[in-house]
């Protein structure tokens, strides 16, 4: 099962609504927890995901609106006897942060501290970009390897059906047939997590082309020169960052609290994704606390 499950949504403070940041990203066995800010424990309690879901944790920035739940949610894989390793992925400058943070848990998790330096891949499918914000920061993109998609009228053609499928996907053939000859390639599924830059080429490099893209959108459009000065992007900013990547779905959140509706956020961000690269163009949303997203369907190659 791959989705999104959104723990908080707001920058800086919490509101009444929206809780500070935090998203757990099931993807098949794993879950990738994002940014857990202040009270994620709890909010993951509200979404009924348990501690043992977590099986790594990625900070883009040591800001504490993106760290100051870690000590609760480590304490809490601890008390719950959490028995698998859980990797932590964070800017190198931010280290003496996330240790203080760290040291601060009841210990008892099996943590593994992943300190990064640069652009590059950082576990299996896994790789970080450096964005532009006002302390070092790291997105982060996952994407799966690519594959082929079978062509049910082909394999009818070849006469390949029932368990003779399964032996041809096993093996790349079956008898003259081979599996490229009723497939077609199918890149893989992708995820990018952008949050506090400017608009950057780090931000581009993480949106290409992924199905589901969570990106940051502190700053209403009219709010632009305040995005500017604390380095941040406008809606309107995410939306044309994803619509020049050709992303298949893009999440809004992580909203300023100055915003009791983020309605028009969506829109802005909507308006500046069309003529969207990818085919049928992108779709736009906010996200509230507590929401799931499924990751959407693959990219075709047309
Ligand atoms: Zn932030």
């Amino acid at each position: 099962m791959r989705e999104l499950v959104v723990l908080g949504t707001s920058s800086q403070v919490p509101t009444r609504e929206r809780n500070h940041n935090g998203y757990l990203l099931r993807w098949d066995g794993q879950g990738l927890l994002f940014d857990p800010g202040e009270g994620t424990q709890r909010q993951m309690i509200l979404a009924g995901v348990p501690s043992s879901a977590v099986t790594r944790i990625c900070l883009t920035h040591v800001h504490g609106d993106h760290t100051f739940g870690l000590p609760g949610v480590l304490s809490r894989l601890s008390l719950d006897g959490v028995e698998h390793p859980v990797d932590l992925h964070y800017p190198a400058s931010g280290d003496a942060v996330v240790r203080a943070l760290v040291a601060l848990a009841r210990p008892g998790a099996d943590l593994r501290l992943h300190p990064h330096g640069a652009a590059g891949e950082v576990a299996p499918g896994l790789v970080v970009e450096p964005l532009a914000h006002r302390v070092e920061t790291y997105g982060y993109r996952l994407v799966e390897p690519d594959g082929r998609s079978l062509v049910p009228a082909r394999l009818d053609a070849a006469g390949v059906r029932g368990a003779d499928v399964g032996t041809l996907v096993r093996d790349g053939r079956w008898g003259g047939v081979t599996l490229d000859d009723v497939s077609v390639p199918r890149p893989g599924q992708g995820f990018a997590f952008v949050m506090d830059t400017a608009p950057c080429a780090g931000a581009e490099a993480l949106a290409q082309d992924v199905d589901l893209l969570v990106a940051e959108a502190t700053y209403a459009d009219e709010d632009a020169a305040l995005a500017r000065e604390h380095r941040h992007l406008t809606a309107g900013q995410a939306g044309a960052l994803a619509g020049a990547a050709g992303v298949g779905e893009l999440v809004l959140t992580h909203f300023s609290s100055r915003y009791p509706d983020v309605g028009p956020l969506v829109e802005q961000a909507r308006r500046a994704a069309a003529g969207s690269r990818r085919a049928g163009g992108t779709r736009v949303r906010a996200v509230d606390d507590l929401d799931r997203v499924r990751l959407p369907p693959r990219r075709r190659l047309v």
